[in-house]
């Protein structure tokens, strides 16, 4: 692929840190939905961080909370030490988001990282029930530590960690064998036949729509029917909410349309408020058996990021934003169904839901190309899939209407231009 040099880094940056290849620009600053490079070129942000910008770039809110914290010489680094910060966000938390939901879970910070919480997600379920496998799902995607990697469909990914990966078994999502074959119906055929050979796992893992795995989206009876699948033998599910969750798809909660409750939840990205590293590993709390020491790490006290979580859950004081959120994703979802309607070339299938929807087309490398067109004209979009099929649309949940629209119409001059 050809791009502009970067000088420093291209000298110095390993090939690695692919997503900023994508963009052959350097950013300077950023400010709600907006971003602009060094020669002051404005850009909206449809990528928002991959998931980690629900509120925006500079949320001002949240800003203010932060400059406030750090004029007051307020704690930055903690370990597991109690400290305001982290007091007012577990408080918060279980007030705003776990109570009015009914939901009793225990909160654990697992780590800075979205793969943290997968990694004490799957130990823990292997902990409590003394098995060692997890069924995960084709497509998913879970992280880029062995564990979290582990359970991750894309066989390229997985290639990176430069050997086989034991204890995960990857079975057919909702609508991986299509429309016709009922792929919980095959889970619990296997788990019910004495001669499937396969061994009861710990945990199930699964994302409620596959963020980086192509948009696919699980069907709320099939999300059901995985979780009485799992009550029934005894499993434990586990939500990846890592991506779909802080109100992406709507609601707080991916799930919480399905009805379904899930004995591990594992949030990262957008918790953090303002894009700084935190997650949580939410947990029933019979499930709570670790003793001290049994998961730690050196970043579990990252008091910014707490100071920033709680004031983002303001958001979800009452049910604003998710009925925003849902507006905004109809109309998207009718923009998208049109492009595919009013270019036949795309050979287009929407995806998605809420604010994580796309396009997968056909042709090798055409939803890179429309992202390449959408660049040049001032819009970030990312591509999703395993082949990078799908154009995917994630700009912050705050976005102004005015704003999406344009965003929208630049998509669609980026298409034209692919004809
Ligand atoms: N789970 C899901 C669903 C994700 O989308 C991601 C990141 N794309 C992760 C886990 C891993 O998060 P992180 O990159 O913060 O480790």
């Amino acid at each position: 692929k050809s791009r502009t040099p970067l000088t420093v880094f291209d000298q110095l940056e390993s090939e690695v840190r692919s997503y900023c290849r994508h963009f052959p620009v350097v950013f300077t600053k950023a400010s709600g939905h907006t971003l602009w490079d060094r020669q002051g070129k404005a850009y909206l942000d449809f990528f928002a961080g991959a998931g980690a910008l629900n509120y925006g770039h500079n949320p001002p809110g949240i800003k203010e909370k932060l400059i406030e914290y750090l004029r007051q010489d307020g704690i930055t680094h903690s370990l597991d030490m109690a400290t305001d910060a982290k007091e007012t966000l577990l408080t918060r938390f279980r007030d705003v988001i776990l109570a009015p939901r009914g939901l009793d879970y225990k909160v654990m910070f697992p780590g800075p990282t979205g793969t943290n919480a997968v990694e004490s997600a799957l130990k823990l379920a292997r902990k409590v029930t003394g098995r060692t496998s997890v069924w995960s799902f084709t497509n998913g995607f879970h992280g880029m530590t062995i564990g979290s990697l582990s359970v991750t469909g894309n066989r390229r990914k997985r290639n990176g960690a430069g050997m086989p990966l034991s204890h995960a078994v990857s079975m057919p999502y909702d609508g991986y064998m299509g429309p016709d074959t009922d792929t919980a119906r095959y889970l619990e055929r296997l788990l019910e036949d004495e001669g499937s050979g396969v061994s009861l796992p710990a945990a199930m893992i699964l994302e409620t729509v596959q963020g980086e795995g192509g948009l696919h989206a699980a069907s709320e009876s099939w999300l059901r029917r995985i979780e009485a699948l799992c009550r029934t033998h005894n499993i434990l599910l586990i939500v990846d909410d890592v991506q779909a969750g802080c109100g992406r798809t709507g609601p707080f909660f991916s799930f919480e349309t399905a009805g379904i409750r899930p004995d591990i939840v594992c949030l990262s990205k957008s918790i953090g408020g303002y894009g700084l590293p935190l997650a949580l590993t939410l947990f029933k709390p019979e499930l709570d058996i670790w003793g001290p020491g049994e998961h730690n790490g050196t970043f579990r006290g990252n008091n910014l990021g707490f100071v920033a979580a709680a004031e983002a859950l303001r958001y979800w004081e009452d049910d604003g934003l998710r009925r925003v959120v849902e507006a905004k994703a109809a109309a998207v979802r009718a923009f998208l169904e049109h492009l595919v309607g009013a270019y036949p070339f795309l050979q287009g299938e929407v995806r998605g839901k809420g604010l994580m929807q796309g396009i997968a087309v056909k042709a090798d490398g055409l939803a890179e190309r429309i992202c390449s067109r959408a660049f040049a004209r001032g819009l970030i979009m990312e591509t999703s899939g395993p082949d990078s099929e799908v154009v995917k649309v994630m700009p912050p949940l705050t976005i102004g209407e005015k704003e999406l629209e344009q965003g929208l119409s630049i998509l669609e001059e980026s298409v034209k231009d692919c004809r």
